[in-house]
């Protein structure tokens, strides 16, 4: 039975320029259509039991009401069993809540707020084109702290004109809230968005490779040093503050999710809705169900995805589940950019900067290796 369960709520004010996700501006009749279906979809769905995480995300989920966010929890909990220690998450984007807001969410049943704080410097907020800026994100931070006990701030680092002693007071001033878990994100620039348009002609410019990688080593040092786990590629937290929702996906957990361009997996398969809202409401108001994909996973890709998931986190992956790789491994560690110890190999912190090119030759020699012994 899945444990966890993810949500996703497709709207946002504006679309910020670096954005690809699945979201629309908001619009109030659109979004009564698709909480009902969201409902529905939730109502249909086959499994049932009980749900140790449970994750709203998006899109800006803190533009839902907290009634509304009270009533998706309490759809899940008719349905299946919110186990009591649940890890309850919903993303906040910093301009979109206020002090009442805030209390009213952790009163409707969220336990874990997820802040998209992403810089403190005004300008690079500007940018990026988010709709907070640097004071919403102060308020946010010093509201989140009375009433929240876990939390999480996303920083993004290698904005255009971004220097590294700028990401470093960033840094500095959300690290003086004391979050117990920091994600840190590179920017990218995806094809089609404003930002990749920017680029291309030349009226952006990206921070070179070596201030992206003093960025990422920036990050890393500081929050080592200041006690945080570094436990995932991208995540930071304080022991037992791990994000459990995002461990379940690392692991390879089963899991639920609702919503347009939500995806799930169960019993060996991963499914996926479609993204298209519209789409997504006629189909939920038809048959329930808007899944547009449907993909039951081999053997080898099942070994695929334990090498690439397993090698994010800290633990890193049972040496034995890559043992075709074993001369790669041995060449990866004499550049410094893997570990094996006590039965797992995984990526040191070199490894996790250079983490693209070690995961993809890992999988390379393990799958190699199969081919040629099968
Ligand atoms: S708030 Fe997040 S989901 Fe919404 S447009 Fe910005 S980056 Fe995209």
């Amino acid at each position: 039975m899945p444990a966890s369960v993810y949500i996703h709520f497709p709207f946002c004010l504006r679309k910020c320029v670096y954005c690809d996700f699945c979201s629309v501006v908001y619009d109030e009749d659109l979004k009564k259509r698709y909480l009902g279906a969201l409902l529905k979809e939730m109502e249909t769905t086959p499994y049932a039991g009980s749900i140790e995480t449970l994750y709203i995300g998006g899109g800006t989920p803190s533009l839902l009401a907290p009634s509304e966010a009270e009533a998706l929890i309490n759809k899940i909990e008719q349905k299946y069993t919110l186990a009591s220690h649940a890890e309850v998450s919903l993303e906040v984007n910093p301009g979109t809540v206020d002090l009442q807001k805030v209390k009213a969410l952790r009163s409707a049943g969220i336990n874990r707020l997820s802040i998209g704080v992403q810089s403190m410097d005004p300008a690079e907020l500007k940018l990026l084109g988010r709709v907070h800026d640097d004071v919403d994100s102060r308020n946010v931070l010093e509201w989140t702290g009375r009433y929240f006990d876990n939390f999480s701030v996303d920083i993004i680092y290698g904005i255009p004109g971004q220097e590294v002693s700028g990401l470093k007071e960033s840094l500095e001033e959300v690290l003086s809230y004391s979050p117990p878990h920091v994600s840190a994100y590179e920017l990218t620039a995806e094809e089609g968005t404003p930002l990749y348009r920017m680029l291309s002609e030349g009226r952006l410019r990206l921070p070179d490779d070596d201030d992206k990688i003093a960025m990422y080593e920036l990050l890393s040092d500081i929050l080592v040093k200041k006690g945080y786990l570094h436990y995932e590629i991208s995540n930071y937290s304080r022991r037992g503050r791990q994000c459990r929702h995002n461990m379940n996906y690392w692991l390879r957990g089963e899991y639920l999710g609702f919503g347009a361009a939500a995806h799930a997996f169960v019993g060996n398969t991963r499914m996926r809705n479609t993204a298209e809202i519209p789409e997504y409401i006629r189909m939920i108001e038809l048959n329930g169900s808007a899944v547009i994909e449907e993909l039951p996973l081999t053997s080898a890709d099942k070994d695929r995805e334990e090498i690439f998931l397993g090698l994010r986190t800290e633990t890193g992956i049972r040496a034995d589940k890559v043992y075709g790789a074993r001369d790669r491994i041995r060449l990866l560690a004499e550049e410094g950019l893997v570990l094996e110890k006590d039965g797992f190999v995984r990526l040191t912190e070199k490894g996790m900067l250079l983490s693209n090119r070690v995961i993809v030759e890992m999988i390379d020699a393990a799958e190699n290796e199969a081919a040629g012994s099968g």
